[in-house]
């Protein structure tokens, strides 16, 4: 459009009018042709994402808005597993009964929990081993009656998504999820809307009255916006963490924390529903980052403390998981930065609000946006009353 303006210009400077004038059109006609016009568009389809969106179909206000995921990936399974803690059951199930459900079917029930060294030596307390027998007893008795309880359940980060993809998709149509989307640049320049740009299948404008962050650790609309602290929000926990998951090797429900003396711990529990087991193990910072899961796989292996051998269970996790994932434990600034954005019609939620330390709490954070988002929906009188900025 910038180079067709260009032309424009210079044919001016020529006097020749009527070049300009189909010229203009021909830029008007592009500009129609690949602007999008929406009212809310939500970057990124995560949990954060996906629950917001579902906890605004449920408002009236919304029900005639247009309103869009942006997520840049394809939705095929990525991630490892996490565990929902009960603030995050009690907010998704507010938000949407079915959803929670749903989610609930694809975790698998930990009904055991035992603690290690990495070599594989009991670190469980006496006290706490007979307890630990008995209530793990007490679950296999209530299996027996099909009851399928457990201490906590875990699950796939990817089911977490794809439920709720699904339900979004029941509530809202196929269209409501842009996959495939990367949001590559933002202008928050109007007073009146925000310009998003995309990359994927082919480039796409889109101009919308409410943008809500929700993509995750390293927010690209924080790292887009001009005067935002991007990456600068974040405090470097100076710690390598690596994930993965495992098929076709299964605890039997139980989930084992791994820890020694030199900063290194880990977890091996139950990945979900018929999906094997997951792993993480958490070391002082390795240098630099992979450049692909082989890459990452060497190097946690470096990470591992020499001289021993692993303990069993850790190893044919690790062993038994086709790719590794490896990141930098990250966590917000809490003291610094303001938690508004600074342009009026943008909102961070979840992860690019507060990344926090694996604390088990993460998932829970994103639902509880959802619901307060969705809630300010339901008490808006009317979709500008929603747009307005001072809603955000
Ligand atoms: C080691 C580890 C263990 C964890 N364990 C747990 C646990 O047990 N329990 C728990 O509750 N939480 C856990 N968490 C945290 C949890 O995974 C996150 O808090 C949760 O996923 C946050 O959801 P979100 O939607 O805000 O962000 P994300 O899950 O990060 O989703 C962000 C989405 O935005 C998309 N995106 C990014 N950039 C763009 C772009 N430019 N354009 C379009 N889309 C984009 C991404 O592809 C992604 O789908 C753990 C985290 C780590 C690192």
């Amino acid at each position: 459009v910038s180079e067709r303006g260009a032309a424009v210009h210079r044919r001016a400077k020529h006097g020749d009018e009527i070049t300009v004038l189909v010229t203009q059109m021909c830029v008007l006609v592009h500009i129609l042709a690949t602007a999008t016009v929406i009212d809310v568009a939500i970057i990124g389809g995560g949990p954060c994402g996906l629950a917001t969106a579902l906890a605004l179909s449920k408002a009236t206000c919304l029900h005639n808005a247009k309103v869009a995921v942006y997520e840049t990936d394809s939705f095929a399974p990525k991630g490892a597993s996490i565990q929902i803690s009960k603030a995050g059951w009690s907010a998704i199930t507010a938000v949407d009964r079915e959803a929670a459900s749903r989610i609930r079917a694809t975790g698998s029930p930990v009904t055991r929990v035992s603690f290690r060294s990495l070599d594989g030596k009991s670190l469980t307390p006496k006290p706490l081993t007979l307890l630990v027998l008995l209530v793990s007893l007490a679950f296999r008795m209530l299996r027996l009656f099909g009851v399928r309880r457990g201490i906590t359940r875990t699950h796939t980060w990817h089911d977490v998504r794809s439920t709720l993809a699904e339900r979004l998709r029941e509530r809202w149509g196929a269209d409501v999820i842009q996959s495939g989307r990367t949001l590559t640049a933002v202008d928050a320049q109007s007073a009146d809307a925000v310009e998003l740009r995309f990359s994927g299948r082919e480039e796409e404008t889109v101009t919308a009255r409410v943008v809500l962050a929700c993509d995750g650790t390293r927010s690209a609309v924080r790292r887009l916006l001009p005067g935002e602290p991007g990456d600068d929000l974040l405090v470097n926990e100076e710690r390598s963490v690596w994930r993965g998951i495992a098929p076709a090797f299964s605890t039997r429900g139980e989930a084992t924390f791994y820890k020694d003396g030199a900063g290194r711990s880990g977890l091996v529990f139950p990945a979900g529903v018929g999906q094997g087991s997951s792993w993480s193990l958490i070391a002082p910072a390795a240098e630099g980052r992979a450049a692909d899961p082989d890459e990452a796989r060497r190097r946690m292996e470096a990470a591992l403390p020499h001289g021993i051998q692993l303990d069993a269970t850790l190893r044919k996790a690790i062993d038994g998981s086709p790719t590794v994932l490896e990141h930098k434990l990250v966590v917000r600034d809490f003291d610094n930065h303001p938690w508004t954005c600074s342009v009026p019609r943008v909102a961070y939620l979840g992860d690019a609000a507060h990344p926090l330390r694996p604390t088990g709490e993460g998932t829970a954070l994103a639902f509880e946006d959802a619901l307060t988002v969705g809630m300010l929906a339901a008490q808006a009188d009317s979709l500008d009353a929603f747009c307005v900025p001072a809603t955000l």
